[in-house]
């Protein structure tokens, strides 16, 4: 089915086209329909579904003209504020909709200049918006559609007391929109507050991996990681490489030590100031360093379209966090490599992680690198890859260019 027979007006139907999409992704054929009838939707998917069209697309349908601020969408990070205020700021170029972003860790002086002027939908973190309603800068009482994304990152960032808060300065009769990829007790407690009557959509099953992902795991002892990761990224053909670390100290660590081996590294975790988090993912997205060091918090949800690789430095600690981690790439439709190094303290997690994914992720060993502790384990050949390039095959950087582009 085309987006034309999703009932979206006219100049969303543009803004869609303009996007250069062509087909509602599984997410967007469900909810869609759902959001535009007006009633409340809980919502389960995982990232790179398609998941801020399916929400963005209706909405702007639903408002029509520009008026007063009707629409509140909360984001858990400021990276994911920005990136789905652009989101909506582009569907609606041919619409007189105004959006505006609003979060921590920048001035006041140009969020205020924006709210002067009348915005339609405010995208926003909890802490920010908090500061803005408390001296009145901005008032809820014409929010008719309230959209809470990614509210199990916010239950882990320690958000939903606010969050609470947030909503119930919302009006009773409004539309709400949910999204959270698990469903943990004290999220159930804040969905049945917030939601109505909510249809249920699940994609898939939220667990699953992106299925456009080659995943992996690579032993190593815990001494030769670091090794093992520059000897990944000497072999492997990448045209931008997402590293995650448990720890923004770990993060810096992994960052100056790949500098030191002369690759441009940028480093996103909660400890850098907003402007050096807006100047690391702006020189990611733009080609200027081609890897990032990340931490989970920093990097969930965020999309960049040329991400080819995935290497998880450290196991994550919770093992949807894998699934995350791993969906920075091969997102839609895109192909993509995820690469975790396993030392044999994370065997448990692995474990946990394979159970929950319902799959077990086959273990490699990088050829020509000289590993101490793994050299008796059973070996695996590595596998062939479908889209014909071998992790040993070096091609020149910019000739396998699938991912830039798209957005
Ligand atoms: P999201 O899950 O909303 O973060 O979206 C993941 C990526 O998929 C983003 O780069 C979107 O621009 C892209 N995308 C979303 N919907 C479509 C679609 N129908 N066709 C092609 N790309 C899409």
């Amino acid at each position: 089915m085309p987006f034309k027979a999703l009932k979206l007006s006219d100049s969303v139907l543009r803004g869609v086209q303009a996007a250069g999409y062509t087909d509602p992704t599984p997410i967007q054929l469900r909810a869609i329909p759902a959001v535009l009838t007006g009633g409340d939707l809980i919502a389960s998917a995982q990232t790179g579904t398609g998941k801020t069209a399916a929400f963005a697309l209706p909405i702007l349908t639903r408002l029509g003209n520009h008026g007063r601020v009707r629409v509140l969408v909360l984001e858990p990070t400021r990276e994911l504020a920005a990136q789905v205020e652009t989101a909506f700021h582009d569907f609606a170029r041919f619409t007189d909709l105004r959006t505006v972003a609003i979060f921590g860790g920048v001035g006041y002086g140009h969020q205020r200049t924006e709210l002067k002027r009348g915005v339609d939908i405010i995208v926003a973190t909890p802490g920010r918006l908090m500061d803005y309603l408390k001296e009145r800068t901005i008032s809820l009482q014409d929010i008719s559609i309230l959209v809470l994304d990614e509210v199990d990152r916010m239950l882990d960032m320690g958000f939903l007391p606010v969050v609470r808060d947030i909503i119930s300065r919302c009006p009773r009769e409004r539309q709400t929109l949910f999204f959270s990829a698990t469903v943990p007790p004290e999220i159930a407690a804040v969905a049945s507050f917030a939601l109505r009557n909510p249809t249920k959509v699940e994609i898939g099953v939220a667990r699953s991996v992106v299925a456009s992902v080659n995943h992996a795991l690579y032993p190593v002892a815990a001494e030769q990681k670091f090794d093992l990761l520059e000897a990944l990224l000497a072999k492997i053909e990448f045209d931008s490489v997402l590293v995650f670390s448990r720890t923004k100290h770990g993060a810096d660590k992994i960052a100056r030590r790949l500098k030191a081996a002369n690759h441009s590294v940028a480093v996103l975790h909660a400890n850098r100031s907003q402007n050096q988090r807006i100047e690391a993912l702006a020189g990611f997205k733009s080609g200027k360093y081609e890897v990032m060091v990340a931490t989970d918090i920093a990097a969930r949800g965020i999309d960049v379209a040329g991400i080819s690789h995935v290497i998880n430095y450290d196991v994550p600690e919770k093992p949807e966090d894998y699934v995350h981690r791993i969906g920075r790439t091969g997102r839609a439709q895109a192909v993509g490599d995820a690469f975790t190094l396993v030392t044999p303290e994370n065997a448990g997690d692995i474990r946990d992680i394979q159970r929950f994914i319902g799959a077990k992720i086959p273990e490699l060993r990088l050829e020509g690198f000289d590993y101490k502790a793994f050299a008796a384990r059973p070996q695996q050949a590595e596998p062939q890859r479908p889209r014909g390039s071998l992790p040993g095959q070096i091609r020149h950087k910019g000739s396998f260019n699938r991912y830039r582009g798209r957005r």
